[in-house]
Protein backbone atom coordinates (compact mmCIF):
# COMPACT_ATOMS: atom_id res chain seq x y z
CA UNK A 1 0.00 0.00 0.00
CA UNK A 2 0.91 3.45 -0.80
CA UNK A 3 2.46 5.21 2.31
CA UNK A 4 3.00 8.93 2.41
CA UNK A 5 6.12 9.65 4.42
CA UNK A 6 5.54 13.07 6.08
CA UNK A 7 5.02 12.43 9.58
CA UNK A 8 5.25 15.93 10.98
CA UNK A 9 2.46 16.91 8.81
CA UNK A 10 0.28 13.17 9.93
CA UNK A 11 0.51 14.73 13.46
CA UNK A 12 0.05 18.58 12.76
CA UNK A 13 -3.10 17.15 10.89
CA UNK A 14 -3.62 14.70 14.41
CA UNK A 15 -3.83 18.17 16.54
CA UNK A 16 -5.74 20.13 13.87
CA UNK A 17 -8.56 17.19 14.09
CA UNK A 18 -10.17 15.22 17.20
CA UNK A 19 -8.62 12.23 17.12
CA UNK A 20 -11.98 10.32 18.01
CA UNK A 21 -12.72 10.89 14.45
CA UNK A 22 -13.85 14.43 14.77
CA UNK A 23 -17.03 14.10 16.09
CA UNK A 24 -18.12 11.38 14.19
CA UNK A 25 -18.70 8.96 16.83
CA UNK A 26 -20.03 10.96 19.17
CA UNK A 27 -22.54 11.75 16.75
CA UNK A 28 -22.93 7.60 16.17
CA UNK A 29 -23.54 7.24 19.87
CA UNK A 30 -26.36 10.14 20.11
CA UNK A 31 -27.94 7.41 18.28
CA UNK A 32 -26.37 4.22 20.05
CA UNK A 33 -25.38 3.12 16.97
CA UNK A 34 -23.28 -0.50 17.07
CA UNK A 35 -19.84 -0.16 15.58
CA UNK A 36 -16.51 -1.28 15.49
CA UNK A 37 -14.88 1.90 16.60
CA UNK A 38 -11.17 0.72 15.47
CA UNK A 39 -12.47 -0.02 11.89
CA UNK A 40 -13.99 3.04 11.96
CA UNK A 41 -10.97 4.98 13.48
CA UNK A 42 -8.75 3.38 10.33
CA UNK A 43 -10.93 4.61 7.85
CA UNK A 44 -10.85 8.02 9.21
CA UNK A 45 -6.65 7.52 9.46
CA UNK A 46 -6.35 6.13 5.56
CA UNK A 47 -8.76 8.91 4.37
CA UNK A 48 -6.41 11.72 6.48
CA UNK A 49 -2.71 9.89 4.79
CA UNK A 50 -4.43 9.40 1.82
CA UNK A 51 -5.54 13.79 1.16
CA UNK A 52 -2.82 14.36 3.68
CA UNK A 53 -1.35 17.15 1.12
CA UNK A 54 -4.64 18.07 -0.60
CA UNK A 55 -6.94 21.62 0.14
CA UNK A 56 -10.06 22.05 -0.84
CA UNK A 57 -10.91 25.38 -2.65
CA UNK A 58 -11.96 26.81 0.61
CA UNK A 59 -8.14 26.61 1.43
CA UNK A 60 -9.24 23.88 4.56
CA UNK A 61 -7.37 20.42 4.47
CA UNK A 62 -9.12 18.18 2.21
CA UNK A 63 -9.96 15.44 5.00
CA UNK A 64 -12.54 18.57 6.22
CA UNK A 65 -14.54 17.42 3.08
CA UNK A 66 -14.52 13.46 3.88
CA UNK A 67 -14.99 14.23 7.19
CA UNK A 68 -18.47 16.21 6.74
CA UNK A 69 -19.78 13.96 4.28
CA UNK A 70 -19.21 10.77 6.99
CA UNK A 71 -21.62 13.28 9.27
CA UNK A 72 -23.97 14.27 7.26
CA UNK A 73 -24.23 10.15 6.52
CA UNK A 74 -24.01 9.12 10.06
CA UNK A 75 -26.85 11.83 10.72
CA UNK A 76 -28.96 10.02 8.36
CA UNK A 77 -27.89 7.12 10.54
CA UNK A 78 -26.79 4.93 7.62
CA UNK A 79 -25.26 1.65 8.46
CA UNK A 80 -21.15 1.47 9.19
CA UNK A 81 -19.90 0.30 6.01
CA UNK A 82 -21.78 3.35 4.59
CA UNK A 83 -19.83 5.44 6.94
CA UNK A 84 -16.68 4.16 5.96
CA UNK A 85 -17.30 4.13 2.64
CA UNK A 86 -18.31 7.90 2.47
CA UNK A 87 -14.89 8.88 4.72
CA UNK A 88 -13.22 6.79 1.86
CA UNK A 89 -15.48 8.01 -1.29
CA UNK A 90 -12.62 10.63 -2.90
CA UNK A 91 -9.64 8.27 -2.05
CA UNK A 92 -9.56 6.13 -5.24
CA UNK A 93 -10.47 8.73 -7.41
CA UNK A 94 -8.19 11.45 -6.17
CA UNK A 95 -4.90 9.54 -4.17
CA UNK A 96 -2.22 7.50 -4.81
CA UNK A 97 -4.14 4.81 -3.30
CA UNK A 98 -6.05 2.09 -4.69
CA UNK A 99 -9.68 0.21 -4.73
CA UNK A 100 -7.74 -2.94 -3.97
CA UNK A 101 -5.96 -1.04 -0.49
CA UNK A 102 -9.45 -0.45 0.80
CA UNK A 103 -10.93 -4.16 -0.22
CA UNK A 104 -8.22 -5.48 1.63
CA UNK A 105 -8.46 -3.68 4.58
CA UNK A 106 -12.29 -3.05 4.51
CA UNK A 107 -13.49 -5.86 2.38
CA UNK A 108 -15.67 -6.19 -0.59
CA UNK A 109 -18.52 -4.47 0.16
CA UNK A 110 -17.14 -0.77 1.44
CA UNK A 111 -15.04 -1.22 -1.36
CA UNK A 112 -17.92 -1.91 -4.17
CA UNK A 113 -19.48 0.90 -2.53
CA UNK A 114 -16.63 3.52 -3.58
CA UNK A 115 -15.74 1.99 -6.23
CA UNK A 116 -20.09 2.95 -7.62
CA UNK A 117 -19.32 6.86 -6.07
CA UNK A 118 -16.29 6.29 -8.07
CA UNK A 119 -17.62 5.70 -11.11
CA UNK A 120 -20.86 8.26 -10.96
CA UNK A 121 -18.56 11.36 -10.29
CA UNK A 122 -17.21 11.00 -13.63
CA UNK A 123 -20.29 12.08 -15.22
CA UNK A 124 -21.45 15.36 -15.65
CA UNK A 125 -24.50 16.35 -16.54
CA UNK A 126 -24.18 19.30 -19.03
CA UNK A 127 -27.57 19.24 -20.99
CA UNK A 128 -30.50 21.80 -20.38
CA UNK A 129 -32.74 19.94 -21.79
CA UNK A 130 -35.90 18.11 -19.61
CA UNK A 131 -36.06 14.93 -20.72
CA UNK A 132 -32.08 14.72 -20.95
CA UNK A 133 -32.48 14.78 -17.04
CA UNK A 134 -34.81 12.10 -16.59
CA UNK A 135 -32.40 9.51 -19.00
CA UNK A 136 -29.13 11.19 -16.71
CA UNK A 137 -31.44 10.19 -13.76
CA UNK A 138 -32.47 6.80 -14.66
CA UNK A 139 -28.58 6.28 -15.92
CA UNK A 140 -27.70 7.09 -12.17
CA UNK A 141 -29.74 4.43 -10.78
CA UNK A 142 -28.59 2.29 -13.57
CA UNK A 143 -24.50 2.46 -12.44
CA UNK A 144 -25.49 2.40 -9.04
CA UNK A 145 -25.28 -1.76 -7.78
CA UNK A 146 -25.92 -0.54 -4.25
CA UNK A 147 -28.52 2.16 -3.65
CA UNK A 148 -26.41 3.12 -0.61
CA UNK A 149 -23.92 4.41 -3.26
CA UNK A 150 -26.46 6.79 -4.42
CA UNK A 151 -26.99 7.72 -0.64
CA UNK A 152 -23.19 8.69 -0.52
CA UNK A 153 -23.11 10.75 -3.59
CA UNK A 154 -26.31 13.06 -1.64
CA UNK A 155 -23.76 13.69 1.17
CA UNK A 156 -20.89 14.38 -1.07
CA UNK A 157 -23.20 16.91 -3.26
CA UNK A 158 -24.85 18.15 -0.18
CA UNK A 159 -21.43 19.04 1.52
CA UNK A 160 -19.99 20.51 -2.26
CA UNK A 161 -22.83 22.35 -2.48
CA UNK A 162 -22.47 24.04 0.79
CA UNK A 163 -18.96 25.13 0.07
CA UNK A 164 -19.85 26.22 -3.15
CA UNK A 165 -19.07 29.68 -2.49
CA UNK A 166 -15.43 29.52 -2.68
CA UNK A 167 -15.50 26.92 -6.17
CA UNK A 168 -14.76 29.46 -9.10
CA UNK A 169 -17.99 31.62 -9.98
CA UNK A 170 -17.81 30.30 -13.59
CA UNK A 171 -17.92 26.97 -12.18
CA UNK A 172 -21.04 27.24 -9.93
CA UNK A 173 -24.02 27.54 -12.17
CA UNK A 174 -23.34 24.33 -14.00
CA UNK A 175 -22.96 22.25 -10.60
CA UNK A 176 -25.72 23.99 -8.63
CA UNK A 177 -28.65 23.06 -12.32
CA UNK A 178 -27.10 19.41 -12.08
CA UNK A 179 -27.93 19.46 -7.93
CA UNK A 180 -31.53 20.52 -8.65
CA UNK A 181 -32.23 18.60 -11.65
CA UNK A 182 -30.53 15.21 -11.06
CA UNK A 183 -29.57 15.12 -7.24
CA UNK A 184 -32.32 17.01 -5.44
CA UNK A 185 -34.96 15.20 -7.91
CA UNK A 186 -33.63 11.69 -6.82
CA UNK A 187 -33.82 12.76 -2.94
CA UNK A 188 -37.41 13.81 -3.37
CA UNK A 189 -37.80 10.17 -5.40
CA UNK A 190 -36.11 8.48 -2.45
CA UNK A 191 -38.15 10.40 0.11
CA UNK A 192 -35.14 12.08 1.84
CA UNK A 193 -37.07 15.07 2.22
CA UNK A 194 -34.14 16.78 4.52
CA UNK A 195 -31.77 16.24 1.75
CA UNK A 196 -34.06 17.78 -0.76
CA UNK A 197 -34.94 20.67 0.67
CA UNK A 198 -31.14 21.97 1.62
CA UNK A 199 -30.04 20.71 -2.24
CA UNK A 200 -33.04 22.81 -3.93
CA UNK A 201 -32.38 25.71 -2.12
CA UNK A 202 -28.55 25.98 -2.45
CA UNK A 203 -28.89 25.38 -6.43
CA UNK A 204 -31.36 28.12 -5.62
CA UNK A 205 -28.93 30.59 -4.16
CA UNK A 206 -26.27 29.66 -7.36
CA UNK A 207 -28.73 29.99 -10.56
CA UNK A 208 -30.49 32.27 -9.13
CA UNK A 209 -28.74 35.08 -7.11
CA UNK A 210 -30.35 37.86 -7.27
CA UNK A 211 -33.55 36.22 -6.54
CA UNK A 212 -32.32 34.23 -3.16
CA UNK A 213 -30.88 36.82 -1.73
CA UNK A 214 -34.00 39.19 -2.31
CA UNK A 215 -36.14 35.74 -0.59
CA UNK A 216 -33.84 35.62 2.42
CA UNK A 217 -33.85 39.27 3.09
CA UNK A 218 -37.69 38.94 2.80
CA UNK A 219 -38.19 35.47 5.07
CA UNK A 220 -35.81 37.46 7.70
CA UNK A 221 -37.55 40.74 7.74
CA UNK A 222 -41.16 38.76 8.11
CA UNK A 223 -39.72 36.47 10.80
CA UNK A 224 -40.86 37.94 13.99
CA UNK A 225 -44.75 38.70 12.58
CA UNK A 226 -44.40 34.91 11.12
CA UNK A 227 -43.76 33.54 14.83
CA UNK A 228 -46.23 35.35 16.28
CA UNK A 229 -48.72 34.52 13.65
CA UNK A 230 -47.64 30.45 14.21
CA UNK A 231 -47.84 31.48 17.81
CA UNK A 232 -51.76 32.53 17.67
CA UNK A 233 -52.45 28.76 15.90
CA UNK A 234 -50.23 26.65 17.97
CA UNK A 235 -50.96 27.87 21.39
CA UNK A 236 -55.04 27.52 21.22
CA UNK A 237 -53.88 23.27 19.90
CA UNK A 238 -51.94 22.94 22.47
CA UNK A 239 -53.98 24.21 25.03
CA UNK A 240 -56.84 22.01 23.85
CA UNK A 241 -54.50 19.12 23.60
CA UNK A 242 -53.25 19.15 27.17
CA UNK A 243 -57.00 18.31 28.03
CA UNK A 244 -56.70 14.83 27.30
CA UNK A 245 -53.24 12.68 27.59
CA UNK A 246 -51.85 13.01 24.23
CA UNK A 247 -48.17 13.99 24.06
CA UNK A 248 -47.72 16.62 21.36
CA UNK A 249 -45.21 18.31 19.74
CA UNK A 250 -46.23 21.17 17.74
CA UNK A 251 -43.72 23.56 15.45
CA UNK A 252 -44.12 25.85 13.09
CA UNK A 253 -41.67 27.13 10.41
CA UNK A 254 -41.34 28.99 7.31
CA UNK A 255 -41.23 26.20 4.47
CA UNK A 256 -37.70 26.04 2.09
CA UNK A 257 -36.98 28.88 0.33
CA UNK A 258 -36.99 26.73 -2.81
CA UNK A 259 -40.61 26.05 -2.28
CA UNK A 260 -41.87 29.45 -1.96
CA UNK A 261 -39.98 30.69 -5.20
CA UNK A 262 -41.39 27.79 -7.16
CA UNK A 263 -44.78 29.46 -5.71
CA UNK A 264 -44.39 32.84 -6.36
CA UNK A 265 -43.52 31.25 -9.90
CA UNK A 266 -46.20 29.52 -10.29
CA UNK A 267 -49.12 31.87 -9.12
CA UNK A 268 -46.78 34.88 -10.63
CA UNK A 269 -47.56 36.67 -8.06
CA UNK A 270 -44.64 38.53 -5.88
CA UNK A 271 -43.54 37.41 -2.35
CA UNK A 272 -46.32 39.78 -0.26
CA UNK A 273 -49.04 37.77 -1.86
CA UNK A 274 -47.76 34.45 -0.90
CA UNK A 275 -49.71 33.85 2.16
CA UNK A 276 -49.02 30.11 2.43
CA UNK A 277 -45.42 30.67 3.75
CA UNK A 278 -45.67 28.44 6.96
CA UNK A 279 -46.27 24.81 7.74
CA UNK A 280 -47.38 23.75 11.12
CA UNK A 281 -46.08 20.31 11.68
CA UNK A 282 -48.12 18.47 14.64
CA UNK A 283 -46.35 15.12 16.33
CA UNK A 284 -47.88 12.73 18.28
CA UNK A 285 -47.08 8.94 19.33
CA UNK A 286 -49.77 6.79 17.43
CA UNK A 287 -51.60 6.92 14.51
CA UNK A 288 -55.48 7.00 16.32
CA UNK A 289 -53.60 10.20 17.99
CA UNK A 290 -53.09 11.94 15.02
CA UNK A 291 -56.75 12.04 13.94
CA UNK A 292 -57.79 13.06 17.38
CA UNK A 293 -55.28 16.30 17.00
CA UNK A 294 -56.80 16.75 13.40
CA UNK A 295 -60.33 16.36 14.82
CA UNK A 296 -58.87 19.15 17.62
CA UNK A 297 -57.72 21.17 14.55
CA UNK A 298 -60.41 21.76 12.69
CA UNK A 299 -62.66 22.18 15.88
CA UNK A 300 -60.75 25.30 16.66
CA UNK A 301 -60.30 26.62 12.69
CA UNK A 302 -62.27 26.02 9.46
CA UNK A 303 -60.63 23.39 7.09
CA UNK A 304 -60.22 24.71 3.61
CA UNK A 305 -62.68 22.48 1.64
CA UNK A 306 -60.76 20.00 -0.31
CA UNK A 307 -57.39 20.44 1.10
CA UNK A 308 -57.46 17.66 3.29
CA UNK A 309 -55.21 14.55 2.44
CA UNK A 310 -55.08 11.52 4.52
CA UNK A 311 -51.58 10.34 3.63
CA UNK A 312 -52.24 7.71 6.89
CA UNK A 313 -54.81 5.32 5.32
CA UNK A 314 -53.34 6.06 1.41
CA UNK A 315 -49.21 6.63 2.03
CA UNK A 316 -47.65 8.10 -1.22
CA UNK A 317 -46.10 5.63 -3.25
CA UNK A 318 -42.18 6.78 -1.40
CA UNK A 319 -43.93 5.59 1.80
CA UNK A 320 -44.67 8.86 3.29
CA UNK A 321 -47.24 9.17 5.48
CA UNK A 322 -48.93 12.16 7.45
CA UNK A 323 -52.31 14.00 7.67
CA UNK A 324 -52.43 17.30 5.63
CA UNK A 325 -54.75 19.87 6.25
CA UNK A 326 -55.36 23.01 5.47
CA UNK A 327 -56.84 26.05 7.81
CA UNK A 328 -58.29 29.45 7.70
CA UNK A 329 -56.44 31.08 11.03
CA UNK A 330 -56.49 34.49 11.97
CA UNK A 331 -56.31 37.39 9.56
CA UNK A 332 -58.06 35.22 7.09
CA UNK A 333 -54.76 33.66 6.27
CA UNK A 334 -54.13 29.70 4.74
CA UNK A 335 -52.10 27.83 6.64
CA UNK A 336 -50.94 24.37 5.95
CA UNK A 337 -50.97 21.64 9.07
CA UNK A 338 -49.18 18.40 8.97
CA UNK A 339 -50.28 15.64 11.83
CA UNK A 340 -48.19 12.55 11.52
CA UNK A 341 -46.81 10.71 14.32
CA UNK A 342 -42.32 10.28 15.48
CA UNK A 343 -42.21 6.90 13.27
CA UNK A 344 -43.43 8.57 10.26
CA UNK A 345 -41.74 11.94 10.35
CA UNK A 346 -38.37 10.01 10.95
CA UNK A 347 -39.26 8.12 7.67
CA UNK A 348 -40.36 11.36 5.77
CA UNK A 349 -37.68 13.03 6.92
CA UNK A 350 -35.24 10.40 5.77
CA UNK A 351 -36.63 8.26 3.08
CA UNK A 352 -35.06 5.23 1.92
CA UNK A 353 -32.32 6.05 4.39
CA UNK A 354 -34.91 5.02 7.00
CA UNK A 355 -34.24 1.23 6.25
CA UNK A 356 -31.02 1.09 7.57
CA UNK A 357 -31.78 2.89 10.99
CA UNK A 358 -34.52 0.56 11.23
CA UNK A 359 -32.06 -2.15 11.23
CA UNK A 360 -30.17 -0.87 13.93
CA UNK A 361 -32.89 0.69 16.78
CA UNK A 362 -35.63 -1.73 17.40
CA UNK A 363 -37.64 0.83 17.41
CA UNK A 364 -41.82 0.31 18.07
CA UNK A 365 -42.93 -0.18 14.75
CA UNK A 366 -46.09 -0.31 14.24
CA UNK A 367 -48.19 -1.90 11.20
CA UNK A 368 -47.89 1.21 8.90
CA UNK A 369 -44.61 1.79 8.91
CA UNK A 370 -43.79 -1.50 8.71
CA UNK A 371 -45.33 -1.51 5.49
CA UNK A 372 -43.41 1.40 4.22
CA UNK A 373 -40.15 -0.24 5.21
CA UNK A 374 -40.99 -3.21 3.18
CA UNK A 375 -41.41 -1.34 0.47
CA UNK A 376 -37.83 0.03 1.06
CA UNK A 377 -36.73 -3.48 1.24
CA UNK A 378 -38.49 -4.36 -2.08
CA UNK A 379 -36.94 -1.71 -3.78
CA UNK A 380 -33.78 -3.01 -2.10
CA UNK A 381 -33.87 -6.45 -2.80
CA UNK A 382 -35.07 -4.99 -6.60
CA UNK A 383 -38.37 -7.13 -6.31
CA UNK A 384 -40.95 -4.33 -7.45
CA UNK A 385 -43.40 -5.34 -9.14
CA UNK A 386 -45.04 -4.06 -12.55
CA UNK A 387 -48.23 -2.67 -10.94
CA UNK A 388 -48.46 1.39 -10.55
CA UNK A 389 -46.95 3.58 -13.56
CA UNK A 390 -46.32 6.46 -11.60
CA UNK A 391 -43.21 8.22 -12.14
CA UNK A 392 -41.46 7.43 -9.14
CA UNK A 393 -42.04 3.78 -9.36
CA UNK A 394 -40.79 4.19 -12.85
CA UNK A 395 -37.55 5.55 -12.00
CA UNK A 396 -36.31 3.50 -8.97
CA UNK A 397 -36.70 0.01 -11.09
CA UNK A 398 -33.58 -0.46 -11.17
CA UNK A 399 -33.92 -3.87 -12.87
CA UNK A 400 -35.70 -2.84 -15.46
CA UNK A 401 -32.54 -1.12 -16.46
CA UNK A 402 -30.14 -4.12 -16.74
CA UNK A 403 -30.82 -4.58 -20.32
CA UNK A 404 -29.60 -0.90 -21.23
CA UNK A 405 -26.81 1.40 -21.12
CA UNK A 406 -26.37 4.91 -20.91
CA UNK A 407 -23.67 6.69 -23.51
CA UNK A 408 -22.58 10.47 -23.78
CA UNK A 409 -21.03 12.32 -26.91
CA UNK A 410 -18.13 14.64 -26.25
CA UNK A 411 -20.82 17.05 -25.96
CA UNK A 412 -22.57 15.48 -23.38
CA UNK A 413 -25.96 14.76 -25.18
CA UNK A 414 -26.77 10.87 -23.71
CA UNK A 415 -28.10 8.20 -25.42
CA UNK A 416 -29.45 4.84 -24.42
CA UNK A 417 -28.53 2.25 -25.81
CA UNK A 418 -29.71 -2.21 -25.60
CA UNK A 419 -27.11 -3.78 -23.10
CA UNK A 420 -24.48 -5.18 -25.81
CA UNK A 421 -24.50 -2.42 -28.19
CA UNK A 422 -21.17 -1.47 -30.08
CA UNK A 423 -19.69 1.64 -31.53
CA UNK A 424 -20.88 1.18 -34.66
CA UNK A 425 -24.96 0.61 -33.28
CA UNK A 426 -24.23 4.07 -31.28
CA UNK A 427 -22.82 5.83 -34.94
CA UNK A 428 -26.51 4.87 -35.96
CA UNK A 429 -28.27 5.84 -33.24
CA UNK A 430 -26.45 9.13 -33.42
CA UNK A 431 -27.07 10.02 -37.56
CA UNK A 432 -27.55 7.29 -40.14
CA UNK A 433 -24.69 9.27 -41.93
CA UNK A 434 -22.20 9.01 -38.86
CA UNK A 435 -23.14 5.21 -39.30
CA UNK A 436 -22.73 4.61 -42.78
CA UNK A 437 -19.27 6.72 -42.77
CA UNK A 438 -18.20 5.20 -39.44
CA UNK A 439 -14.21 4.15 -39.32
CA UNK A 440 -13.69 3.80 -35.96
CA UNK A 441 -14.44 5.23 -32.22
CA UNK A 442 -12.62 6.99 -29.19
CA UNK A 443 -14.36 5.98 -25.78
CA UNK A 444 -13.04 8.11 -22.83
CA UNK A 445 -10.77 9.29 -24.83
CA UNK A 446 -9.16 5.91 -26.56
CA UNK A 447 -9.16 4.82 -29.88
CA UNK A 448 -11.22 1.40 -29.93
CA UNK A 449 -12.05 -1.00 -32.80
CA UNK A 450 -15.80 -0.08 -33.87
CA UNK A 451 -16.87 -3.71 -32.74
CA UNK A 452 -16.32 -2.68 -29.15
CA UNK A 453 -19.00 -2.85 -26.92
CA UNK A 454 -19.63 0.09 -24.99
CA UNK A 455 -20.82 0.04 -21.19
CA UNK A 456 -23.08 2.45 -19.50
CA UNK A 457 -21.29 5.56 -18.73
CA UNK A 458 -18.65 5.75 -21.49
CA UNK A 459 -18.09 8.94 -23.40
CA UNK A 460 -18.29 8.50 -26.99
CA UNK A 461 -17.02 9.79 -30.09
CA UNK A 462 -17.12 8.29 -33.60
CA UNK A 463 -14.50 9.00 -36.63
CA UNK A 464 -15.71 9.30 -39.62
CA UNK A 465 -14.20 9.65 -43.52
CA UNK A 466 -16.43 9.98 -46.44
CA UNK A 467 -14.74 7.14 -48.12
CA UNK A 468 -15.29 4.44 -45.46
CA UNK A 469 -18.95 2.43 -46.45
CA UNK A 470 -20.79 -0.18 -44.70
CA UNK A 471 -19.51 -3.57 -44.62
CA UNK A 472 -21.21 -7.46 -44.35
CA UNK A 473 -19.35 -8.29 -41.13
CA UNK A 474 -20.72 -5.39 -39.39
CA UNK A 475 -24.07 -7.29 -38.91
CA UNK A 476 -22.59 -9.62 -36.61
CA UNK A 477 -21.50 -6.56 -34.29
CA UNK A 478 -25.14 -4.85 -33.92
CA UNK A 479 -27.68 -5.29 -31.80
CA UNK A 480 -30.10 -2.61 -32.55
CA UNK A 481 -32.74 -2.63 -35.12
CA UNK A 482 -31.85 0.74 -36.76
CA UNK A 483 -28.10 0.00 -37.10
CA UNK A 484 -29.14 -3.55 -38.69
CA UNK A 485 -31.31 -1.90 -40.95
CA UNK A 486 -29.16 0.91 -42.65
CA UNK A 487 -26.51 -1.82 -42.73
CA UNK A 488 -28.47 -4.43 -44.85
CA UNK A 489 -30.18 -1.12 -46.89
CA UNK A 490 -26.84 -0.63 -48.01
CA UNK A 491 -25.67 -3.89 -49.02
CA UNK A 492 -28.70 -4.37 -50.82
CA UNK A 493 -28.68 -1.44 -53.04
CA UNK A 494 -24.59 -2.47 -53.19
CA UNK A 495 -25.97 -5.97 -54.78
CA UNK A 496 -28.47 -4.65 -56.80
CA UNK A 497 -26.29 -2.36 -58.89
CA UNK A 498 -23.73 -5.18 -58.88
CA UNK A 499 -26.02 -7.42 -60.49
CA UNK A 500 -27.54 -5.05 -62.51
MN1 LIG B 1 -16.30 14.19 -2.58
Amino acid sequence: MFEPKDETLIKKMHQKFDPTMDGIASLLKEYSAEYDAERMNKAYNLAMKAHLHQKRHSGEPYLLHVISVAKILAGLRMDENTIIAGLLHDVVEDTDFQLEDIRDEFGSEVSLLVDGVTKISGLKYQSKEEQQAETFRKMLLSMASDVRVIIIKFADRLHNMRTLDYVPERKRPRIARETRDIYASLAHRFGIASVKWELEDLALKHIHPKNYAELVNKVQLSREERERYIKSITVPINQEMAKSNIKITISGRAKSLASIYHKMKKRNRPFEEIYDLMAIRIIVDKVEECYYALGIVHSLFNPVYDRFKDYIAMPKINGYQSLHTTVVGPQGKMVEIQIRTKTMHMLAEDGIAAHWKYKQANADEDENIEKAINWVKDLLNRQISNEGSDEFMEDLKIDLFHDEVFLFTPRGDLFKLPMGSSAIDFAYAVHTNVGNHCIGAKVNGKIVPLRTTLSSGDQVEIITSQNQKPSQDWINFVKTSKARHWIKKYLREVQEVQTR
